[in-house]
């Protein structure tokens, strides 16, 4: 074989194997070395090596060592929160989030912006000059950036980092990544990639690398807003589908005769669930979810039929998703979910009656921890995700389907 495949597999290997030591000790906090040994297999040198590597680098710290019985005391690893930097943004349809983040998600600055977008020059160069905003910040600047992330409103092409379509904002063929890096002027990012996702799939990815819950199994993130969205995360990636379009769920059919939806067709999930349908039944347009918080709070009748309703309809979609995805969990995201009870529990209840029981059973349904910063956190996932994961091709199929008409 030659020499070039063998240094390119020892590398491969070796970021594999420090991936799997630091998701061990983000799973199990103060786990020793002789346990990470027995639960990768690899042996106690390899182990010692690859933390000493860690720890200079700044991704692990080491505790006070304890001891157990009558053999050498075990120091217990931790992830190390205080050196290094995660950065993420999102573009929502009408709003902007900067954050930047320690390696176990914490948010130590923030720039948030409720607005309307007047294109997608204009609205990038203000999400730039708010992540600018963040990494100044002192906390932040005294720490090295590890990856920088951006979600988006639409699918992503992950080679070019380009969003062909915004179906919400009306934008098509948007080169994301280039039009941030043009924007982005900080020393701190120097040779830093820019990787842009999704937002649903950057949420998807927060509950995965950042939820408290360890995951054996696919996990299923809806992002509900103004449009209707999903990540699936299986095996610690993300699913992208032959094409970079899976988890377009807004689009299922739930009600063959029901509204009319922007797709074209009638009675998909987004004109049953999304924040404008939800609106429009509450009998005012485009109103805000803090409208809809505060139109609920003050007891309408017309706004609590239109939520309960739309949550009738959330549920059947989560059912269809359980029963097609077998998920251990069930995670719902975006703006509408700050509706809180009024939303999610006629979803879980009507979610819980219908189909195979068990399955039903297996499948966790919770609410995103994160609230509306899933996104900006998930794009700094995304970063994190690709900083420690070896890089993988994307299939062919997906650089040329990318950017056609959906
Ligand atoms: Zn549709």
């Amino acid at each position: 074989m030659p020499s070039v495949l063998l240094s390119g597999d020892s590398a491969l290997l070796k970021q594999l194997n420090r991936a799997a030591i630091l998701r061990l000790v983000r799973r199990a906090p103060g786990i020793a070395r002789a346990e990470l040994s027995r639960r990768t297999g690899l042996t106690k040198a390899t182990v010692s090596t690859l933390v000493q590597e860690l720890e200079l680098e700044g991704w692990l710290r080491a505790g006070t060592p304890q001891h157990a019985g009558s053999g050498r005391p075990a120091t217990p690893l931790y992830l190390d929160d205080t050196r290094l930097v995660l950065v993420g943004a999102e573009l929502g349809a009408d709003y902007r989030n900067a954050v930047a983040l320690d390696l176990t998600g914490r948010i130590l600055s923030q720039r948030y912006a409720r607005t309307d977008h007047a294109g997608p020059e204009a609205a990038l160069a203000a999400l730039a000059t708010d992540l600018e905003a963040v990494l100044a910040e002192e906390r932040v600047r005294t720490r090295r950036v590890v990856g920088l992330g951006v979600a988006v409103p639409g699918p992503v092409h992950a080679g070019s980092g380009r969003m062909p379509v915004a179906p919400n904002l009306g934008w098509t063929d948007v080169p994301v990544r280039d039009l941030m890096d043009a924007r982005l002027h900080s020393p701190t990012l120097e040779g830093t990639l820019l990787h842009v996702e999704n937002e649903a799939n950057a949420g998807a990815l927060t509950e995965s690398i950042f939820g408290i819950h360890p995951l054996d199994g696919p996990l299923v993130y809806l992002s509900l807003g103004v449009g209707v969205g999903g990540g699936i995360v299986m095996g610690d990636r993300v699913f992208h589908g032959y094409g970079g379009y899976a988890g377009e769920i807004g689009h299922l059919t739930l009600l063959p005769d029901g509204p009319g939806c922007r797709c074209g067709t009638r009675g998909c999930a987004e004109a049953l669930i999304g924040q404008r349908a939800i609106s429009a039944a509450a009998g005012s347009p485009d109103l805000s979810v803090d409208d809809l918080l505060s139109r609920l709070r003050a007891g309408d009748p017309a706004t609590h039929a239109a939520v309960q309703r739309a949550g009738e309809y959330l549920g059947i979609l989560i059912s269809n998703l359980i029963h097609t995805f077998n998920p251990q969990m069930v995670v719902l995201g975006g703006p509408l979910a700050e509706l809180g009870d009024a939303l999610l529990e006629p979803a879980c209840q009507e979610a819980r009656r219908r189909g195979l029981h068990r399955l039903v059973e297996q499948a966790q349904i919770r609410r995103c921890r994160y609230g509306r910063d899933a996104g900006a956190i998930g794009a700094a996932a995304r970063a994190l995700h690709a900083a420690l994961s070896p890089a993988m091709p994307e299939p062919a199929s997906w650089a040329e389907h990318m950017g056609e008409p959906v």
